[in-house]
C-alpha cells in the first residue's frame, strides 16, 4: 500500500476503539479517504494487490471478529460533505445521520425526523435501509453515488435499488455508497424539532444507551417483535462472558464488561436455537458479522 502517500492508511488498528460495541480484533489496514477520488484509488490499489476490502461507517451495526479483519477496511468518516439544492440535500457517506437530520431541521425541511438519535453514517443507513418510528432511509431517498469493487462509479436512482425492510440491491450487489441525495419538504422548524425531541426521548426510554451495543441484533420476524420473543422465552438478562441480553430491550446485546465477539455469538446462538425450538421461527440477524471466521 506504499503508493498511497496522500491517503491516510493505518496499519494494525485495534477495532474495539472504533466500534460502537467496543469489540473487535485488529485490522491489517484501515484507510480514511477524504473524498470519492481517494476512495476509488484505494479500491483500485487493493484490487491490483489482491487485497480484500471491507467498507464501514461508524461500526454501529456490526460484530467484528475477535481475530480481526484481514485486508483493508475503508472507513468513510472523513467524507462528510453537505450540499443543499432547493429541497434536495446531498450528504457524503461518512456524515452521521444525526447531523444530517439536524441539518434538515435547521433548514426547516421535513423527511429525516425519524433519524433523530440514529447512530451511524449516511452510507451505513442507506446500505442497511435503517429505519425507526415509521420512517426508513429509502422513504425520501432520490439517488445515490456508489462504487463497485473495481472503483467504477455509478449514479443510481431509488427505483434502481429495490428497497425493502433492511435490504436492497446495494446489499445484494455489494455496492459501496459514497453519497446520498434526499428530497425533503418544507415544514415549520419548531414542529420538526418537537418531533425529533420526542423520538430522542423515546430512544432514551427504550434503548440501553448507557452501555456499548450494536443496535437491534435480530430483524423483525414477520408478525412478531424480536425483543418480545426473546423476553417471553426467558432470555432477557442472560449473560455470557462480558455480553448480556439487555434488561432494558431484549433485542439488544450490551457489552457490560469487556465482552468479546465470541460472547455475542454464543448469545446469538442461544437465542436462535431457543426461539426455533419454541416457535419454529428463524431469527435472522440484522447485525452484520465481519472479519476472520465470520464473514457472512
Ligand atoms: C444504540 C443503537 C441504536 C440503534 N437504533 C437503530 C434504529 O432505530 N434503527 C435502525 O435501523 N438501526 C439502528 N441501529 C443500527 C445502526 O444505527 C444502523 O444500522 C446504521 O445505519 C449503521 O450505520 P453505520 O455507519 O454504523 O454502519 P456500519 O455498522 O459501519 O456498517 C453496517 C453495514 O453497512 C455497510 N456499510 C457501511 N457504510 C457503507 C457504505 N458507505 N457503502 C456500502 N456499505 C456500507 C457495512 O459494510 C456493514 O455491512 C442502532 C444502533 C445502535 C448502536
Amino acid at each position: 500500500m506504499q503508493q498511497l502517500k496522500n491517503i491516510e492508511v493505518l496499519q494494525n488498528v485495534p477495532l474495539d476503539t472504533y466500534s460502537f460495541s467496543q469489540i473487535g480484533g485488529i485490522a491489517d489496514y484501515l484507510a480514511l479517504p477524504k473524498n470519492e477520488t481517494e476512495f476509488i484509488t484505494l479500491l483500485k490499489t487493493a484490487k491490483q494487490n489482491s487485497i480484500s476490502v471491507t467498507v464501514l461507517g461508524q461500526m454501529s451495526n456490526v460484530i467484528l471478529s475477535d481475530d480481526g479483519v484481514s485486508g483493508l477496511i475503508i472507513v468513510t468518516e472523513k467524507m462528510k460533505e453537505i450540499n443543499i439544492n432547493n429541497n434536495q440535500m446531498t450528504f457524503g457517506a461518512g456524515l452521521d445521520m444525526i447531523t444530517a437530520s439536524e441539518y434538515a431541521m435547521r433548514n426547516s425541511l421535513s423527511g429525516l425526523e425519524w433519524a433523530a438519535g440514529l447512530p451511524g453514517s449516511v452510507g451505513g443507513a442507506v446500505f442497511m435501509n435503517a429505519g425507526a418510528y415509521g420512517g426508513n432511509t429509502s422513504d425520501n431517498l432520490v439517488k445515490i453515488r456508489a462504487l463497485d469493487e473495481f472503483g467504477t462509479l455509478f449514479e443510481l436512482t431509488k427505483k434502481d435499488l429495490g428497497f425493502t425492510y433492511r435490504m436492497s440491491e446495494i446489499q445484494r450487489n455489494n455496492l459501496l455508497v459514497t453519497q446520498a441525495t434526499f428530497e425533503l419538504s418544507p415544514r415549520d422548524q419548531n414542529e420538526v424539532k418537537a418531533e425529533m425531541d420526542d423520538f430522542n426521548q423515546r430512544r432514551i426510554a427504550k434503548q440501553p444507551l448507557e452501555f456499548p451495543s450494536n443496535g437491534s441484533v435480530f430483524k423483525r420476524p414477520n408478525g412478531f417483535y424480536s425483543g418480545k420473543l426473546i423476553q417471553d422465552a426467558g432470555l432477557q438478562g442472560k449473560r455470557i462472558g462480558g455480553a448480556q441480553i439487555s434488561n432494558k430491550h431484549a433485542n439488544f446485546i450490551v457489552n457490560i464488561d469487556n465482552a468479546k465477539a465470541a460472547d455475542y455469538l454464543e448469545l446469538i446462538n442461544l437465542v436462535q436455537t431457543t426461539i426455533k425450538n419454541l416457535h419454529g421461527i428463524d431469527m435472522e440477524l440484522e447485525v452484520k458479522l465481519i472479519g476472520r471466521g465470520l464473514n457472512q
